[in-house]
């Protein structure tokens, strides 16, 4: 499961910065997931309750998720639109000359330990 590899990823990095910060552990950690990435947050919410359990430093970490929306842009008609309406044509133009803007993110936004 792609949810899973994620966790354990995020849960390094929050474990090494609590770490450089000479903290006890992560109280909670707030992440950007973008609407196209391929995370479904359901999931990585029941990857993360398993797997924060198996780290004293990680064992009671809340995790918060916001979810940033998927824009696309048009290199023709330099407008942008709602990628998961529309997908990867245009819908000012219907051309297909467009690429993803925002909405692949997986981001470490804030973290807070003790
Ligand atoms: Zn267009």
């Amino acid at each position: 499961m792609h949810e899973l590899g994620v966790v354990f990823y995020i849960l390094d990095s929050v474990k090494k910065i609590a770490i450089e910060n000479k903290a006890k552990g992560i109280r909670m950690v707030i992440l950007e997931i973008g609407d196209v990435s391929g995370i479904i947050p359901y999931y990585l919410e029941d990857c993360w309750q398993w797997a924060i359990k198996k780290d004293e430093m990680t064992k009671d970490a809340e995790l918060k998720i916001e979810t940033i929306k998927a824009v696309s842009y048009c290199s023709d008609c330099k407008k942008e639109f709602d990628t998961i309406k529309n997908g990867k044509t245009c819908p000012v133009c219907k051309g297909g000359n467009t690429y993803l803007l925002t909405g692949n993110e997986v981001n470490i936004k804030e973290i807070e330990v003790f």
